[in-house]
């Protein structure tokens, strides 16, 4: 029997997909679980793709059933169980051999797995996959970091397993070590400001104009078909028209409003901070995932201080309202990608990468859970301007602000007035606000920190005089 092309560990959720995927596109995969009934199961219910997958039940044998030099992916769980692993397999390699981590690891455990097995023959590849279950088995976007040879010995087998876009797909070589992983993170910030925006537009429906779950489906199911065309939309659209099969009510009105979240959304934002680049869409939406898990305080907090009472939603002309809804959304969403893509702008200087801006944005138009025609716009306006210092200052992208920011500043100011939160859009229009203001207030702040602590000041006529007459007011 042929050796396997490729070897798959872990066959969870992802894996199991992801091994699947790997096998129909005609790649002979060698897979282990550390449970061998899973790989057992695994093997029987593979149907027609069993002649091309070798289960393993010994680390010995997976790594003899690989054709070397041996690419190796490892889906398991994040964290040390992948050190736990790397070092299991560690001396069954031989030099040439490529791990490839492609579970959703913090980029610097990434860049330390690296540099570890620098000098010891052996390479390692941090790989980004995006997409869920489904985007595992039929087409996920992938984020490559590692050395360009070891990508150029998986490049194959990952573009046939990779989603199209028009044709293209959707995986690329980023950079050196934690570039891959790195930029999987930031494409789940994005993700968390995205759910949270299109969630507060949901609550200004539900609370402000009291639709229900349906026809705010319908809502949804609209803008699908234009701008906002997205999977995040087309999926919210069918949430809110599913019904529950044990009371026969709107599904999403029976779930608890307790989001939960796993790390990479704290990661973006931490990362931000770290380099000084404003990404404050990221850092509401992880704020919002936070304050959504304190129901109990929540609670308590409305029985001590009421919802506020403004007064009711005013809306004199609801289509309008509801037109603007759609374009307050596609500003603020402009605003989140373009904090993203400026925190990734940031981390290729510090790290050394030469991160391919239009590149990552073609790569997540299918396959990930951010995809959408929005990222072809952003592809082109990138391409167009590869040296601009934001998105938003790209002509194409301008225009769209400058058409769409108007919305967004009524529809926060109708929230604001309404009593109805919207950290995540307010915090877009900040950004727009801030960021297109030549003279800012920071003058006040300088002056300030001149007064309590001696810090300095440059003045804008560029004298030579950097400190305030303090001791003397
Ligand atoms: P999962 O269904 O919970 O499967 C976890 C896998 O990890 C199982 O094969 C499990 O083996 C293995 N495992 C756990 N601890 C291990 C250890 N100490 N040593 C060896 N193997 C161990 O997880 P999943 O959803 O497939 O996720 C896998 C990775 O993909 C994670 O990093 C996750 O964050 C990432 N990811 C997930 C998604 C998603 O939508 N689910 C999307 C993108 C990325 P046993 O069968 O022996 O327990």
């Amino acid at each position: 029997m042929s050796q396997a092309e490729i070897g798959l560990i872990g066959l969870g959720v992802m894996g199991a997909n992801l091994a699947l995927n790997i096998a129909e596109k005609g790649n002979r995969i060698a897979v282990f679980n550390r449970t061998v009934e899973t790989t057992r199961k695994f093997h029987a219910d593979a149907g027609e793709l069993k002649s091309q997958i070798v289960p393993c039940e010994t680390i010995e044998a997976f790594v003899a059933a690989i054709r070397p030099p041996r690419p190796i992916i490892i889906m398991i769980k994040a964290g040390e169980a992948v050190d736990q692993q790397m070092e299991a397999l560690k001396p069954h390699l031989a030099g040439g051999d490529i791990m490839i981590d492609a579970g959703n690891a913090n980029f610097r455990d990434t860049m330390r797995r690296f540099d570890a097995l620098k000098d010891t023959g052996l390479t390692f590849i941090g790989m980004g996959v995006s997409g869920g279950e489904e985007g595992a088995r039929h087409g996920p976007s992938i984020m490559v970091g590692g050395t360009e040879e070891s990508y150029a010995r998986v490049e194959k087998v990952l573009t046939s397993i990779a989603a199209k876009y028009d044709g293209e797909p959707c995986v690329a070589w980023l950079g050196e070590n934690g570039a891959g992983h790195f930029v999987k993170t930031i494409h789940n910030g994005i993700e968390y400001a995205d759910m949270q925006m299109i969630a507060e537009i949901y609550g200004i429906l539900r609370d402000g104009l009291k639709m229900t779950a349906e026809e705010i489906g319908d809502v949804f199911g609209t803008w699908n078909r234009g701008r906002l065309n997205s999977y995040l939309i087309e999926i919210t659209e069918k949430v809110l028209e599913a019904t529950d099969p044990l009371t026969g009510k709107p599904m999403v009105d029976m779930i608890l409003d307790k989001a939960g979240q796993k790390g990479t959304g704290k990661w973006s934002a931490i990362e931000a901070q770290n380099m000084g680049v404003p990404a404050t869409a990221i850092e509401a939406a992880v704020a919002a995932r936070s304050i959504s898990s304190m129901k109990g305080e929540r609670e308590a907090a409305e029985k001590i201080l009421g919802l506020p009472s403004i007064g009711e939603f005013q809306v004199a002309d609801r289509a309008a309202f509801i037109k603007d809804l759609e374009n307050a959304l596609l500003a603020a969403k402009i605003g989140a990608y373009a904090q993203g893509f400026a925190v990734m702008s940031a981390a290729s200087k510090e790290f050394g990468w030469s991160l391919p801006m239009p590149t990552i944005a073609r790569i997540w138009r299918a396959g990930c859970i951010i995809r959408s025609q929005f990222l072809d716009e952003i592809t082109s306006a990138f391409t167009k301007a590869p040296d601009a210092a934001n998105l938003i200052v790209t002509p194409a992208f301008a225009a769209m602000v400058k058409e769409t920011d108007g919305a967004l500043r009524r529809i926060v100011s109708a929230a604001v007035l309404g009593g109805l939160p919207v950290p995540a859009l307010a915090s877009a229009l900040g950004y727009f606000d801030s960021y297109r203001r030549g003279r800012g207030t920071a003058n006040l702040i300088q002056a300030q920190r001149d007064f309590f602590g001696a810090h300095g000041f440059d003045r804008v006529d560029g004298a030579d005089s950097h400190h305030g007459p303090w001791g003397s007011v």
